[in-house]
Parts: C-alpha cells; structure tokens; sequence
C-alpha cells in the first residue's frame, strides 16, 4: 500500500467514524466553522479544566476531508494543556502549507507529533480543499482566543 493509499484510509475512518462527535456537556466554548466555498459546516465545544482541554466535541456536516480533520483534532486535542493545543495548531498549520520539493517537516518533529494528522499533509497540495482540512483548525484557534 502507498503512503497516498495509506493516508486515504485513515482520513476515510475518520469520516466514517468521527471519534468525538456531538458536544461536550457543560462547554466552557462553543464555536462555529463555516467553510462557504464548499458548503462545509461544524460546531466545537470544549471543556476545560484548569489549562487543559478536558474535553471537545464535533458536530456538524460537510465533505470527507472537514470532517475527518475535525475528528483528527478532537482526538488530538483532548487532554493536551492549552500550550500544547497552540503548538499543535502551529505544527499543523505549518504543514499545510509545505508544497511539493519543500523539504517538509522539520526532522526534529516526528510524524508522532501529528500522528493520523499527517496523513491530511497530502491535501496541502490541493488549494481549494486546504480551506477543509483548516476549517476545525481555525475554529479551534477561535476558541482558544476566547480564553
Ligand atoms: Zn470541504
């Protein structure tokens, strides 16, 4: 199986099984992702305890690659100090916009840092679904910003 092969499957699991999907009883935020160039929406909540993310839900409708990378990130997130969500956003972010002869992610930050996440670093070559993959990302950075 290819690497491209690979990372399809996992992003198809995720959009056929979202991990945390629904909302988060008691969130301490809400926020909404709306992606208008291809019709892709999505509410997250989150519940913190202290400085961690104790809690984070999806719940919205939209295409594969949305919707799998909302699941990849609550998967991600959960647990994770509000510091560490930050930097993940960065790694992330970092990623999708590395284009094919880049020399890709740094060395020093192992694909176990992003773990199914890396398997959205092939979308980064299509513009019009980046804004996809970004959309729980960017509602993510909404929400810690309401902190
Ligand atoms: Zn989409």
């Amino acid at each position: 199986m290819s690497v491209e092969e690979l990372y399809r499957e996992v992003i198809l699991d995720h959009y056929r099984k979202p991990r945390h999907s629904g909302e988060v009883a008691d969130a301490d935020v809400t926020v909404e992702g709306v992606n208008p160039s291809c019709g892709d929406e999505l509410f997250l909540s989150l519940r913190y305890e202290g400085d961690t993310v104790a809690d984070a839900a999806i719940t919205g409708s939209g295409c594969s690659i949305s919707q799998a990378s909302a699941s990849m990130m609550t998967d991600a997130i959960i647990g994770k100090t509000v510091a560490e969500v930050d930097e993940l956003l960065g790694v992330f972010k970092k990623m999708m916009t590395i284009t094919e002869g880049d020399a890709g992610l740094d060395p020093d930050r192992p694909g176990a840092v992003l773990g199914d996440i890396e398997a959205l670093q092939g979308v980064s070559k299509f513009p019009v679904r980046i804004k996809c993959a970004d959309l729980a990302w960017t509602a993510l950075e909404d929400a810690l910003s309401q902190r």
